[in-house]
This record gives structure tokens, C-alpha cells and sequence, in this order.
């Protein structure tokens, strides 16, 4: 299924959630951008900044999109040809996602970017990984892990393709903490946000759609209580923006 994009079998939520996304698939960079204000890029930054990876390793991006994560994480475990043609592992990305229109959409963009070296596309739905147990030293899950059915088995899924030793990373919206920007943040979600995909993306229901996911998915300590059901050991999250959205991190023991 390397770059074949063959269809996954899906229900009825993973049915809507793979329509949403093909919907958005061309505007869902800019629109990225219109939402968070551009804060998105920070969060991904931060968020692959303090990731435990280093150089040769094979990570797992899960819901990876149109790729900002595997981009960024690209220039932390990609070797130099030098340094393989010594013998050493090269270090690779596998950006795996539901959505055959998401990772073309990013396939395309890393061509454009000459970042080609490195990526393989896998199109899986993170509730049951086509990959053999310990297969990865690090697996993400960025703005994903809301749109899965069944989260206890992606977590599951993630902790068993991890080596031991390995970490799991989730960035996710979360409750926000301040009450004063409560009130702001609401407005936001269920006025300006439709609004928004309406001019810009000509498809309002689906941006209500993003909104109401966004609350529907569970807060700080329950999210954490998932890593530790699913077998994470030293599971811990940070809050980003007053929990806009969180970190959680987990480790494969
Ligand atoms: N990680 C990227 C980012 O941060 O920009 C993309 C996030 S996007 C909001 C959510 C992605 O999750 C979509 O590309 C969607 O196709 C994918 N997705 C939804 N359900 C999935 C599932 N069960 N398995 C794998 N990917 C899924």
C-alpha cells in the first residue's frame, strides 16, 4: 500500500471524517493559518522541538496530513549520505493517514520542496497499523488523534509498532484553563471559525464540524488516563496557549 493510497475499510464516523478532509484537503493549509492565526505553526514547532528523536531514527506520523510535522521533524532524523554510506541507519519518516487526498496533497508539497529523501506514504487508519510490533523509536499524532472512532485502539496501536524505550506524542486541542478566555474562545469556534470556511473554503458544516470535534475530545487528565490504560508508562502533558492545546507524551516500556 506504499503510495498506492488504496482505500481503507471505514464505518460511519471514519465515512464523514474521510469526507471532511478530502473536502478540505486543498484549503487546509491556509485555512491552518485563517484559524489559529498562524499560532498553529508555533504549537507544531514546539511540539517536534522537544520530541525525543535523534539522528537514524524511523518515526510514525500518524494523521500526518499534508506533512508539517514529518517536515519538520525530517531535519531531526534524517542522516547525511556521508554518514550512511558509513554504515550507519538513515533515519526515515512514514507520514501515514486515512485520507488519500490529504497525503497527496502533502506528497506533492515535499516534491515541490525537494524534501523527497526520507518520507514513504502510507494510507492506514490508525486504529490498525500495517506495521510489524517495534518497528519505530517515535510516533506522533498531531490535531489526529479527536478524528479517530476508537482512541483506545489507536493508542493501542501506537504503544505496540513503538520500541521499547520509545516515546509517543500527541498534540491535541484541549480544555482551556483561563476562565476569562473562555467566552473569547467560543465565539471563536462556533462563529468566526464557520464563518471562515464559508469565504475561504466555501464549506462551512465541515469547519462546524472541526469546532465541535475539538470539544467533544477528551480533556488533560482523561487523555492521560488513556496513554496509562493503553499501556504508556511516565505519561505526562504540557498545556500550550491555557490548553488550547496539549502535549501528551507517553513511553513504551
Ligand atoms: N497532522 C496534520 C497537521 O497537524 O496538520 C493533519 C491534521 S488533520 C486536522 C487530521 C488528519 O487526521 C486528517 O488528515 C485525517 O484524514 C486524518 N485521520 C482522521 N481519522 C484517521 C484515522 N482513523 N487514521 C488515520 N488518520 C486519520
Amino acid at each position: 500500500t506504499h503510495f498506492g493510497f488504496r482505500d481503507v475499510p471505514t464505518g460511519d464516523k471514519q465515512k464523514l471524517v474521510g469526507e471532511v478532509f478530502s473536502s478540505v484537503a486543498s484549503s487546509y493549509d491556509l485555512m491552518n493559518d485563517l484559524m489559529s492565526l498562524g499560532i498553529h505553526r508555533v504549537w507544531k514547532r514546539y511540539f517536534v522541538a522537544t520530541a525525543q528523536a535523534k539522528r537514524g531514527d524511523r518515526v510514525l506520523d500518524l494523521a500526518g496530513g499534508t506533512g508539517d510535522i514529518a517536515l519538520l521533524l525530517r531535519d531531526r532524523v534524517l542522516r547525511s549520505a556521508h554518514e550512511v554510506a558509513q554504515g550507519k541507519e538513515p533515519g526515515g519518516i512514514v507520514l501515514g493517514d486515512i485520507n488519500g487526498a490529504m497525503l497527496r496533497v502533502g506528497r506533492d508539497r515535499m516534491t515541490d520542496l525537494g524534501k523527497v529523501a526520507g518520507f514513504e506514504y502510507v494510507q492506514l487508519n490508525a486504529e490498525a497499523l500495517p506495521f510489524p510490533d517495534a518497528s519505530f523509536d517515535l510516533v506522533t499524532i498531531a490535531f489526529g488523534l479527536r478524528n479517530v472512532t476508537d482512541k483506545d485502539a489507536a493508542l493501542r496501536e501506537m504503544n505496540r509498532v513503538l520500541k521499547v524505550g520509545g516515546q509517543a506524542r500527541v498534540l491535541e486541542f484541549s480544555e482551556v484553563k483561563a476562565e476569562w478566555f473562555k467566552p473569547i474562545y467560543d465565539f471563536h469556534s462556533f462563529n468566526v471559525l464557520p464563518k471562515l470556511g464559508k469565504l475561504f473554503a466555501n464549506d462551512s458544516d465541515s469547519y462546524q464540524y472541526l469546532a465541535e470535534s475539538i470539544r467533544k475530545h477528551p480533556p488533560q487528565d482523561q487523555l492521560k488516563a488513556m496513554m496509562e490504560a493503553a499501556g504508556f508508562a511516565r505519561c505526562d502533558y504540557k498545556n500550550l496557549s491555557a490548553g488550547i492545546c496539549a502535549i501528551h507524551t507517553g513511553y513504551k516500556v
